[in-house]
């Protein structure tokens, strides 16, 4: 007799915030996945895997609800599962987008993630998620496998085929919290989908895609969303990276303004 497997216990998100996308990678069996980021006020920050690449619900700052579990024999506990993803014809059907982040509350939202607070969106028994380890050395410390990071300096970029990478410090955003330690500051690729896309279709305009970026640009208040990979957990990658422009006369933390 077949040995039936033991259904994973799941649980219903309905106020899952999409914060962004992995580039695509191809699945063997020819489905296109796709590593979302979100957030959630009750469980913090999450990956789904896999996802459809395809999918038109899932974009950045859409509010969704899915059923998901925790995904089994991966260590990091951020990762989850949509319910019955394997089957990416039915999987859109999977999600229900609930409402959208407005425009000018998603700055507030990024930087209350960054600094560890709950944000009470919908609900009003909410509770502490500390998410507040914004040094990719402190996440590894700690056995985390995403965080939030405000970078203070970036530092350089290069490009290695069409990935992108960052050299960059960050520093923790809490005024009894010390600077990022790490001497050399950290290298990281980025996955984001957008950025992946611009490179692929523009090989001749890498360096737009920094301008597009603000990277360099202090007017702009960055955070730089991270998560290791399963096999890789020492190596941090940025999922999104978000930027904001400051308003004239305010000087952010974590960053100058010239
Ligand atoms: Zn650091």
């Amino acid at each position: 007799m077949a040995k039936r497997l033991k259904e994973p216990s799941t649980m219903i998100l309905d106020d899952l915030v999409v914060l962004g996308r992995g580039a695509p990678n191809n699945l063997k069996d020819g489905r296109i996945s796709s590593c979302v980021a979100c957030w959630s006020p009750r469980v913090g920050l999450i990956r789904l895997y896999p996802t459809s690449w395809y999918s038109r619900k899932i974009r950045r700052w859409n509010v969704i609800r899915v059923e998901v579990y925790q995904a089994p024999g991966d260590w990091r506990r951020n990762s989850y599962k949509i319910k019955d993803s394997k089957n990416f014809k039915t999987i859109e059907s999977k999600i229900e987008i609930v409402g959208r982040i407005p425009y000018p509350n998603r700055h507030d939202l990024i930087r209350r993630i960054s600094q560890g607070y709950p944000v009470n969106l919908f609900y009003d028994d909410y509770q502490v998620v500390e998410d507040n380890f914004t040094c990719p050395d402190e996440l590894n410390k700690l056995h985390q496998s995403m965080g939030l990071v405000i970078p203070f300096k970036i530092i350089e970029h290069k490009f290695e085929g069409k990935k992108l990478k960052i050299h960059y410090k960050c520093q923790r955003t809490t005024p009894w919290s010390y600077n990022c330690e790490s001497k050399n500051g950290h290298w990281a690729t980025v996955l984001e989908d957008g950025v992946y896309q611009w490179l692929k279709k523009n090989p001749t305009k890498k360096e737009r895609v920094i301008s597009n970026l603000h990277l360099y640009d202090d007017w702009y208040m960055k955070y730089f969303l991270i998560g290791n990979g399963v096999y890789t957990p020492r190596s941090f990658m940025i999922i999104s990276i978000f930027r904001f422009k400051r308003e004239r006369g305010s000087i952010g933390i974590g960053q100058s303004v010239k």
